[in-house]
């Protein structure tokens, strides 16, 4: 019989929308000789709204339901998306769903699940703990600094200026697709971007802007045996990546592989499985870097839930190692049943 497959969408953050995207993709490419798709929209205030059940492939033009679309009279307890065998997967960016909050729901519900577990989302979803356990195993990183909203503003901006060159990059420790995020060019604006970011969090990272291309790198597996892709590159034609020329205005294009040395490339190689295992990796995660002009490289952020459309980054990057898409998809299953299996 068929194995179900749950894909949660939507959910409470502000990214929600590519969410839906990438659910859908999920949801068009999955093999339906082999699974059943539920699938379960969550609302911004985080109710869970049960959606379509597809038993074989939808038509191209098919779309998750979504606000627009919703019966809300099909709220069901969150407990209710339990079933025997099944494998979810959180197809959440960011915080409620990239964050450890529903993977540990999961686990209470004993249900396998695909992607980070507990350990591993939490701890990339905040760029400052994060950052403090790539320190602590010597993966480099840019300098930063981090500022919590009751600090003495004025102590705060003086290290920065002391430790930090211009511009730097302010961020909420907890977001994610450049939300919050803000360049800023000399310590006049500092003050503007810092009130920007704690509208997000009460934990902000400061941290020295690098000219560089961003590298990015998928990495799959779980903890104990795990692979890097060749990494590929994120062209930009704009003055940072943020929300907008990521998802809305498509201004993104990517070279894979990237044009690196080889020396380089497995560098990046090694540096983003080192970072993975530090953080108890699982199922899968695309690890960002920057490189300058003279080939210095950091680790920028591990996203544990990237972005999952059929043309995103991470499934480019194992489709150009040879693994397809759909393919992916059942082999992200394997790796959450046998996480699964290990748990239970
Ligand atoms: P998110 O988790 O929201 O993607 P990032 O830390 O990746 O946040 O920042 C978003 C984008 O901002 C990056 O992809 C890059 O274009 C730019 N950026 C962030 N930090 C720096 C930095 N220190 N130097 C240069 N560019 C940066
Ligand atoms: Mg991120
Ligand atoms: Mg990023």
């Amino acid at each position: 019989s068929k194995q179900t497959l749950i894909l949660l969408y939507g959910g409470r953050s502000a990214e929600r929308e590519v969410s839906v995207l990438s659910a859908e993709s999920v949801m068009r490419a999955v093999n339906y000789e082999k699974f059943t798709v539920k699938t379960y929209f969550i609302t911004k205030s985080g109710d869970f709204v049960k959606t379509q059940i597809f038993d074989e492939k939808p038509a191209e033009n098919e779309k998750l339901m979504t606000n627009a679309t919703i019966d809300f009279d099909k709220i069901v307890k969150a407990s209710d998306i339990y079933e025997k065998d099944a494998v979810v997967f959180p197809v959440l960016h960011g915080p409620m769903g990239e964050d450890g909050s529903i993977q540990g729901f999961l686990e209470i519900l004993r249900l396998a699940y695909i992607g980070p577990n507990i350990l591993a989302a939490a701890s990339t979803m905040d760029k400052l703990l994060a950052k403090l356990v790539f320190e602590t195993v010597g993966v480099p990183q840019v300098p930063y600094v981090a500022v919590f909203s009751d600090d003495n503003l004025q102590a705060a901006e003086q290290e920065i200026a002391e430790k930090l060159q211009f511009p730097v990059f302010v961020k909420p420790a907890n977001m994610g697709s450049s939300v919050g995020i803000t360049k800023v060019g000399s310590p006049s604006e500092l003050q503007a971007g810092l009130k920007e970011a704690f509208k997000y969090d009460s934990r902000v990272v400061v941290e020295q802007g690098v000219d560089a291309r961003e590298i990015e790198c998928a990495v799959l597996g779980n903890n104990g045996e795990v692979s890097a892709t060749l990494p590929g590159e994120v062209v930009k034609d704009v003055a940072f990546y943020d929300y907008n020329s990521k998802y809305i205005d498509n201004k993104i294009e990517m070279a894979i592989p990237a044009v690196i040395s080889p020396d380089l490339q497995q560098e990046i190689q090694n540096y983003a499985i080192k970072a993975y295992k530090s953080v108890n990796g699982t199922g899968l995660s695309r690890c960002d870097f920057f490189v300058t002009a003279d080939n210095k490289f950091y680790l920028n952020e591990i996203n544990a839930i990237p972005g999952f459309t059929q043309w995103s980054m991470y499934p480019s990057l194992w489709a150009n190692m040879g693994l397809k898409y759909s393919d992916l998809i059942e082999k992200l299953v394997e790796l959450a049943q046998s996480a699964f299996e290990t748990r239970e």
